[in-house]
């Protein structure tokens, strides 16, 4: 029997736009049936064809307003059961032996946090029995089971993550994300027509892009990368060769500004910044700790700054969770939502260590009159609260301002 051997492996995961049709698992069952013919021991990793996932979502809406998050898990999983089990009947049809797992099979064991759970390890003895045997091997992505043997999945995008723990848990030195997109992009290419294609990125920059919004990889994917030293490969299914390597800093051409990336989807909570603003924000802050919110902004202006509120600023997709426990917990109410505020980040090696960065930020965004109500900055990333309406003419003029559009 053939031991799996790291270098003859290769772990690959197909987003749910290039599992959108039966044509297209079609053409995904014949690119894995070749490299399994050149003798490579395939691990592929499905995410739900086309735009199942909403859909299941916008089911459960149907049914119930606060869906449990335990339901939520168990419908939303269906949606890789479906592209996993497609995709083996597509390769057997082929004359190759295949099978498909749900993560629960393929050992993908996570913590007990429904709809954003954390992969804790990955005991994948029946991935590696059926690789023996040959068989290319299809992994459901985005789900797990708690060590309680609940089902829960890994936050949106979650297949990422669970093609990179695969990919760690076997010793490949690399994978391969095959999306709609031919890579990681200076910025979203749907606003900035402009924007180009990064040929390398660090673990950080990329952590720090997804973290701030950019939706191509999902944030723990890279950093159980980092973590154990895998190469992410991030390219278009059925493109040329190139796309976006994420790998450690040494290996990459660095640049002072790598790349910019937009949030829409905030949530401000706000409170009057009165003498009781602390006590009252600790309240709240306690809330949505219960309520597993991450808060993302705080902002308390000087006490004596009359009419001024305090911000705590969450995830928009949050919002629920944070919503339901503030108003059982604080009854007596004292906050209000805003949702006309989003985030505009700047990303790169250079931004904390090259003066005058921030100069050349803040005239950009005076010259498109976005006038920013926070900037904060930690080591390789500049952030900037702005009114919605302000965004995406932020990105596009901070974009050119800082070279970006320019050939490197
Ligand atoms: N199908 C899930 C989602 O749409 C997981 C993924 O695509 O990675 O978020
Ligand atoms: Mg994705």
């Amino acid at each position: 029997m053939a031991i799996v051997n790291s270098n003859m492996l290769v772990v690959k995961k197909f987003g749910g736009s290039s599992l959108a049709s039966p044509d297209k698992i079609r053409r995904v069952a014949s690119y894995l049936t070749e490299e399994k013919r050149r003798g490579k021991d395939v691990i592929v990793v499905v995410s739900a064809m086309g735009d199942t996932t909403n859909q299941l979502l916008g089911l459960a809406r149907t049914v119930s307003q606060h869906p449990p998050k335990r339901e939520l898990d168990m419908l939303l999983t269906a949606g890789e059961r479906i592209s996993m089990a497609l995709l083996s009947m597509a390769i057997s049809e082929m004359g190759c032996e295949a099978i498909s797992f749900t993560g629960s099979q393929s050992g993908i064991v996570t913590d007990t946090s429904h709809t954003r759970a954390r992969i804790l390890d990955v005991k994948a003895f029946r991935v590696r029995e059926e690789l023996e045997k040959g068989k290319i091997v299809i992994v459901a992505g985005f789900q797990g089971v708690s060590p309680a043997k609940e089902v829960t999945t890994l936050g949106r995008g979650g297949s990422d993550t669970t093609c990179v723990a695969l990919a760690a848990a076997f010793n490949a030195r690399e994978c391969d994300i095959f999306t709609d997109v031919d890579g990681v992009y200076t910025a979203h290419p749907g606003l900035v027509p402009e924007a180009r294609r990064i040929p390398s990125i660090s673990y950080d920059e990329m952590m720090e892009l997804s973290f701030c919004g950019a939706e191509v990889l999902h944030s723990r994917s890279v950093e159980v990368a980092k973590r154990f030293g895998v190469k992410v490969n991030v390219r278009s299914t059925f493109g040329k060769e190139l796309g976006t390597i994420v790998t450690r800093s040494e290996e990459i051409e660095a640049h002072d500004v790598t790349g910019i990336t937009q949030d829409l989807n905030l949530v401000r909570i706000k409170l009057p910044s009165d003498k009781d603003a602390s006590v009252k924000t600790q309240a709240v802050l306690a809330v949505l700790e219960r309520a597993e919110v991450n808060v993302r902004f705080l902002h308390i202006p000087p006490a004596a700054a009359a009419g001024g509120s305090v911000s705590v600023m969450i995830p928009g997709d949050q919002k629920e969770s944070a919503l339901e426990h503030l108003e059982r917990e604080l009854p007596a109410g004292g906050f209000e939502l805003d949702e006309n505020l989003g985030m505009v980040s700047i990303v790169g090696q250079g931004i904390c260590s090259r003066p005058g960065i921030a100069g050349r930020v803040l005239a950009a965004l005076d010259s498109v009159g976005a006038r920013p109500e926070m900037i904060s900055t930690t080591g390789i990333t500049m952030t900037m609260l702005l009114d919605k309406g302000e965004v995406v003419a932020a990105v596009r003029k901070l974009h050119t301002d800082l070279g970006l559009g320019e050939p490197a």
